[in-house]
């Protein structure tokens, strides 16, 4: 069994992830999150919730999870929202094109379909499942469509991203945040995408959990106000040129700002957050980097461009994060479908004089003239220019009836006005979560097998531990007592409602030899066992047992939850938790 089969194997016995539908047989692309999978991945979502919404202040949202056809529309990903997808001529098998080349190209998922069949045509690369000739290469869009309503209804789409959800409400969020940029919002939740060919587990999935935070900001004000709680963190960079050189570098966030590698602090900022982020969920910080997209890789309205990725014993490096400024390319394809201006009100420092074309409609002329649609008038002759106004027929189209407006009508001048401000487009800036794969890269980097020195007279064994930090472990105390006697039970059952009310997770556990117990307690990553046994009847003392070290102490029953509390949360050791040893 190589790496990933150990830790899927584990995530499975004990209840992290099964496969989905497996009664049925089951089917790609699903996993289900067992009692423990689901806790850890709640964990790993309240850190992220603890920095991006309480931190920062990016309040968190919740829309739909269906989204209309306008919405993916403007998003672009009705019409590109695709995968090459090329089909077994003989089995009927369906395969990304751009993953049956991958190891024969650089950069496999640049080509156009029309260089894939190219290079697999010229390699004679073969159905991987029976050896058959392929088909030609075609763009297959990866959202799930549905139906709103009965009859013929309406186009739905599940939505393949929360971002939209985020877009789609911006003028209420304005609002919301009294119209003054920067601000923040942010959703977890599900999103969907067909993919292909699933075959990696929980890194390509259908359905999966997104942690997506869309931060509006000034175009012209990039700098980040504590960019300084950054600036000396170290990154694994893999910048444009590192990659053409393939070597990561070294390099504090201050450094990679001063030499133009990151495009702005406001990105650099989301890049440091990511990175603490990431570390504090438990991904190994020699196991991350950060690699910048490629000139030719990068979304043409994209200004800059990072991937967090992780490394992985079976997929290689793994993007587990996306972070970019978007631009104001979203707001403007949702402006333009919906017709709505989304922009914000910026005052300027100082008021600043302008000359203004003001185009002035006369109204007591044009009501008698155009009764009920006098005010449709008035509003097409500020949209003319000076030169249609000064031809002197002055024409304007209104219900596609074109009407005269004699020249009295409308006044119109040039004007110096004092302006405080104007209406702008905000950029965005975007970190995007994975969090299902993060979720996954946590398992693999907390899986351990380690040699237990023997004891006299017997053999030396192994175990396996998941070494979880302390805030992610899914079960945090078990509480063992030695025996299943009545007389241990009662106190055993005592000491594990006072850790319970302390708001820790508590397993309780009363079967097999309490080595076995340790065991099934390390494979799980509990960080704390304690033992109930005679002693406790005789001076109220239990054994706290610590997960990593083995390392077991006699402590006293009086207090043990809070005791508990503080190693779990305060990242104590038990000399300063105050355990007597
Ligand atoms: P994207 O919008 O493609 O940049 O995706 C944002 C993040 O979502 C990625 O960094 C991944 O972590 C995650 N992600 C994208 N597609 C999938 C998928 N099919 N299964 C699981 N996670 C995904």
């Amino acid at each position: 069994m190589d790496k990933y089969e150990q830790v899927i194997e584990l995530a499975k016995r004990r209840g992290f992830l099964w496969n989905s539908f497996e009664l049925y047989g089951g089917t790609a692309g699903f996993y289900d999150y067992g009692p423990l999978g689901s806790t850890l991945k709640r964990r790993i979502e309240q850190i992220w919730r603890e920095l991006f919404v309480i931190q920062e202040g990016f309040m968190e949202i919740e829309t739909p999870t269906v989204g209309i056809e306008n919405v993916f529309v403007a998003s672009g990903h009705v019409g590109g929202f695709s995968d090459p997808l090329c089909e077994c001529k003989a089995c009927g098998e369906a395969f990304r094109a751009d993953h049956l080349i991958d190891k024969l190209v650089p950069v496999a998922d640049a080509l156009s379909n029309e260089e894939l069949d190219r290079i697999i045509s010229e390699n004679q690369v073969k159905c991987p499942e029976c050896e058959g000739d392929l088909g030609d290469t075609y763009e297959f869009n990866l959202m799930f469509k549905t139906q709103i309503g009965p009859g013929s209804g309406r186009q739905g789409y599940m939505r393949p991203e929360t971002a939209q959800g985020m877009f789609v409400d911006f003028l209420r969020l304005a609002r919301f945040y009294r119209e003054k940029l920067p601000f923040g919002a942010t959703q977890i939740g599900k999103s969907y995408r067909n993919e292909i060919s699933p075959r990696q587990g929980v890194i390509r999935l259908r359905e999966f959990t997104q942690a997506e935070a869309e931060i509006f900001i000034d175009p012209e004000n990039k700098s980040h106000p504590n960019i300084g709680r950054f600036a000396d963190t170290v990154l694994n960079l893999y910048s444009d040129a590192a990659q053409e050189k393939g070597e990561i570098e070294k390099m504090t966030i201050a450094e990679a700002l001063e030499k133009g590698i990151i495009a702005h602090e406001f990105l650099a900022y989301q890049i440091g957050l990511t990175n603490l982020f990431l570390q504090r969920v438990g991904v190994a910080p020699e196991m991350l980097r950060f690699r910048q997209h490629k000139k030719d890789e990068m979304a043409h309205y994209a200004m800059d461009c990072w991937d967090a990725e992780v490394s992985t014993s079976r997929f290689g490096w793994v993007e587990v994060v996306g972070i970019a400024d978007r631009t104001d390319y979203d707001l403007r394809a949702h402006a333009s479908v919906s017709k709505t201006e989304l922009s914000i009100y910026r005052e300027y420092s100082e008021p600043k004089m302008v000359t203004q074309f003001v185009v002035k409609p006369n109204m007591g002329k044009l009501g008698p003239l155009f009764k009920g649609k006098a005010k449709m008038v008035a509003e097409a002759l500020k949209e003319l220019s000076r030169e249609e106004l000064e031809k002197g027929e002055i024409k304007v189209k209104i219900d596609s009836e074109e009407v005269t407006v004699p020249e009295d009508a409308v006044q119109f001048a040039e004007e110096t006005v004092k302006v405080s401000g104007e209406n702008i487009v905000p950029h965005v800036v975007e970190p995007s979560f994975g969090i299902d794969r993060i979720f996954y890269t946590v398992l693999e980097h907390a899986f351990d097998e380690e040699a237990v020195p023997a004891k006299e007279d017997e053999e030396e064994e192994s175990r396996i531990v998941m070494r979880f930090r302390n805030e992610t472990a899914p079960v945090q105390v078990a509480v063992l007592p030695l025996l299943t006697r009545k007389e241990l039970i009662e106190p055993a059952r005592n000491i594990e409602s006072k850790i319970r009310e302390q708001g820790l997770l508590v397993s309780y556990d009363d079967s097999g030899t309490i080595g076995r117990r340790y065991r099934r307690n390390d494979e799980i990553g509990t960080p704390y066992s304690i033992t109930i046994d005679y002693d406790t009847l005789e001076d109220n003392t239990v054994t706290i047992r610590e997960r990593d070290s083995m390392k077991q102490v006699r402590t006293s029953v009086d207090g043990i939850e809070e005791v508990l509390y503080e190693l779990m949360y305060k990242n104590r050791d038990f000399e300063s938790a105050g355990v007597a040893l």
